[in-house]
């Protein structure tokens, strides 16, 4: 036994292959590779996203079915020192959230949320990033009020990648604002109503929520301005529109 993995590690070794890994991992997207594997893209806990060819995986009976989008997994994988894709080796599944799969609503808000992961995430690990998005898989699939659990996501993502909103002061004259504010994307935060800049009206429950996310009663005003708060001020830091926002607003 001893001998055989000493063995196996030594052709890995010659491959150019590192030592494997271990880790939990989201499933953000796949492509078909050759006739019967797939190129899986993962948000991982402890290696920020990673490219995996899992082998045989388009196959009837493998040992990676089911590898679906938004599925959580524990993976065990090889780098390779001189490419970006790694070879995938095992995979448990630990969730497939069910209940997203079974809601078309539901469906349209967890692509947007891995294509979102998947636009913001690079190969540099953040725990905060991947528990984020883990929490709010849980809550699309055992909550009813979807479009709160993304904008809560959202509010979160941006304090995460260190774009939090300056909701307090207004950023050209630093007045403290009481009232009379609007909200600039470019900026990141509140500005008098009275200066030049372009803004959005924003009520104080809007106000409320950037500064308290989460899943709560909010009025179909407060939703609105959220929506145009967030999705611009995510627009204005990814530089593009995501395309799963197309499918979304089809559906609402
Ligand atoms: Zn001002």
């Amino acid at each position: 036994m001893l001998f055989t993995t000493l063995l196996l590690s030594y052709f890995r070794a010659k491959r150019g292959e590192m030592p494997p890994q271990k880790t939990q991992g989201i499933v953000l997207g796949f492509t078909d590779w050759h006739e019967t594997s797939k190129i899986v893209t993962f948000y991982t806990k402890d290696f920020g996203k990673i490219r995996g060819v899992a082998k045989g995986a388009r196959r009837k009976k493998s040992k990676f079915s089911p590898l679906e989008i938004l599925s959580h997994h524990i993976i065990v994988f090889y780098k390779r020192e001189d490419k970006d894709l790694c070879t995938l080796s095992e995979c448990q599944t630990k969730e497939t959230f069910p209940n997203i799969r079974k809601d078309v609503k539901k469906v349209a808000y967890g692509a947007y949320l891995a294509e979102l992961i998947d636009a913001v995430s690079t190969s540099e690990k953040s725990e905060a990033l991947f528990d984020l998005f883990l929490k709010a898989l849980h809550f699309l699939e055992r909550r009813e009020d979807s479009e709160i659990i993304i904008r809560a996501f959202e509010t979160r993502l941006l304090d995460i990648l260190g774009f939090g909103l300056h909701l307090d002061n207004c950023l050209i004259c630093k007045k403290r604002l009481k009232e009379n504010f609007k909200f600039n994307p470019g900026l990141g935060g509140v500005i008098c109503i009275h200066h030049p800049q372009d803004g959005i009206r924003i009520s104080e429950e809007t106000r409320n929520f950037l500064r308290n996310p989460g899943i709560k009663k909010t009025s179909s005003e407060t939703r609105k301005e959220l929506k145009t708060v967030l999705q611009n001020s995510i627009h204005y830091h990814i530089g593009k529109r995501l395309k799963s926002l197309d499918f979304l607003e089809a559906i609402e």
